[in-house]
């Protein structure tokens, strides 16, 4: 008995127990996906709780001694091997995780619970004082975690960026989106002063639209036994376990943005579902960065999904789903109104030059609002405010400013800049896959998406977190984090 278990070696142990660990998070993912598909509203109490129980046993295990002893023992393994790559990632992860009491780690888990059940309140209510003491509390707690690192010389905001994005700094990104407000907000008023756009005319019956996203889901490769896609206020991915990769998107009758958003959650599930197996239950077995992950996203919604190519595929499927309101309006037509730039009120369904700047807003408004110059209560004011400013837009009510996104009721701050940096990336991915595999509009036209999603595969997905996000957009583009190609490309298709 104790022969077979001193034959079990230092790695052997590590991946039970991060096993283990990964089983509770898939736990705690089934958890929140049920509850944002399938609850009934008063279980969420109920949830919180068992999710800040799950929460704080993967802490719990994930930080205790053992595993510390562990990462020390395999401390000198080949640096090229996926074993070095997977203790290099789960020492990083444990080291930051460790400074973490599980005390804080289960109170922020159960705030989310609460926090998202009073947002989504708020929202439907319009009624920002419902959020704001969960908005205070989100706003403590966060704090409370930044304090459990050491202070940089940088930014405080880096050891949030730090849990999405590995190695990216407040000043880089800084750097990056004044480049891009530089461009972005003189073409947005250019555009904002052009008019005489085609508008889409519904109602878009909920059923056909739903129909109309399976079919894109097949063309991209969906595979019903993997996969599955339900409908949600917030659109989202979730992966509870390698090979069950769950989408959701939101179906709205005045227009058909419920097939973009499905297009973009396509993007982060193929990244997931292709991730090696090998990887499963293990912190290799995820994206390397969420900015990486955003890039496929937008990949799938907007190079993809706004191409002229895919259109000449699609709309001849979709036109017969709809043929009172698309009966009379041509392929090319309806490409343009769907590609139009239109600045509006909610990021989710901003056009690819609008969107960067609700990012820049949020960034800015995280920043001042975690590091005091801005009271939680000050903000619906403030956002508003520079909605105009950025965009021009007026926003009429709380649910369609300050309170349209979850992320911080789910304590997301230094996330929203990883949207911005995917999108930036996501053109850099690009080129590089068009240099290799032609024109990938010809493909699109005749349904043919396997040779990018192979060439992704190849690239990128199959090696989950194995390097970090630096490296491995160094190693497919060869080069470092470039707005250049962005704005290139943006400044060809609009202005
Ligand atoms: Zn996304």
């Amino acid at each position: 008995m104790s022969a077979v278990e001193t034959a079990v070696s230092p790695l052997e142990r590590l991946r039970t127990l991060l096993a283990e660990v990964a089983d509770l998070q898939h736990a705690e993912s089934i958890a929140d996906w049920d509850s944002r598909v399938s609850m009934p509203p008063a279980g969420a109490q109920a949830r919180a709780e068992l999710s800040g129980t799950l929460s704080r046993l993967a802490h719990e295990k994930f930080t205790a001694d053992e595993l510390g002893g562990l990462l020390d023992e395999l401390r000198d393994l080949d640096t090229d091997s996926v074993d070095a790559a997977l203790v290099r990632v789960t020492r990083r992860l444990y080291e930051r995780a460790a400074r973490i009491p599980g005390e804080l780690a289960g109170e922020m888990a159960e705030a989310n619970g609460l926090a998202v059940a009073a947002w989504d309140e708020a929202k439907a209510r319009c009624d920002f004082s419902i959020f704001l003491p969960h908005l205070e509390r989100q706003v403590e707690l966060k704090l409370r975690y930044i304090d459990c690192f050491p202070p940089e010389e940088g930014s405080f905001y880096d050891v949030l960026l730090e849990d999405y994005e590995e190695g990216m700094t407040t000043d880089e990104v800084t750097r990056v989106f004044a480049r891009l407000k530089e461009v972005l907000v003189p073409l947005v008023q250019r555009k904002r002063d052009a008019n005489g756009e085609v508008v889409l005319q519904g109602p878009f019956p909920v059923a056909a639209q739903e129909q109309a996203g399976l079919l894109v889901l097949q063309g991209f490769g969906y595979d019903p036994l993997s996969w599955r896609l339900d409908e949600t206020p917030h659109p989202f991915a979730a992966k509870p376990g390698a090979g069950d990769i769950r989408l959701t998107t939101h179906t709205n009758e005045d227009d058909l943005t419920s097939l973009f958003s499905t297009m973009h959650e396509f993007g982060h599930g193929v990244y997931e579902f292709d991730i090696d197996h090998a990887y499963a239950r293990t912190p290799l077995g995820g994206g390397a960065s969420s900015a990486i992950h955003e890039s496929q996203s937008r990949m799938w919604e907007y190079l993809v999904g706004r191409s002229a190519g895919f259109w000449r595929w699609f709309y001849p499927k979709l036109q017969p789903l709809f043929p009172e309101q698309l009966g009379s309006l041509d392929e090319m037509s309806f490409l343009r109104t769907v590609s139009a730039v239109r600045p509006g009120l909610i990021r989710g369904d901003a056009d690819e030059v609008t969107y960067g700047l609700h990012i820049i807003l949020r960034f800015e408004l995280e920043q001042e609002l975690l590091s005091g110059t801005v009271a939680p209560a000050e903000l619906p004011e403030l956002w508003n405010g520079r909605m105009m400013e950025y965009l021009g837009v007026a926003v009429p009510d709380d649910a369609h400013g300050v309170l349209q996104d979850m992320h911080w009721s789910i304590g997301l701050f230094g996330y929203f800049p990883t949207y911005q940096l995917g999108n930036v990336i996501s053109v850099q991915i690009w080129e590089r896959a068009e240099s290799e595999l032609g024109d990938l509009e010809q493909q699109f036209e005749r349904g043919e998406f396997s040779p990018l999603r192979e060439w992704l595969r190849e690239q990128i997905y199959r090696h989950g977190s194995r390097y970090p996000p630096r490296e491995l957009l160094r190693r497919v583009t060869g080069s470092d984090l470039d707005p250049e190609p962005y704005l290139k490309y943006l400044q060809t298709k609009f202005a």
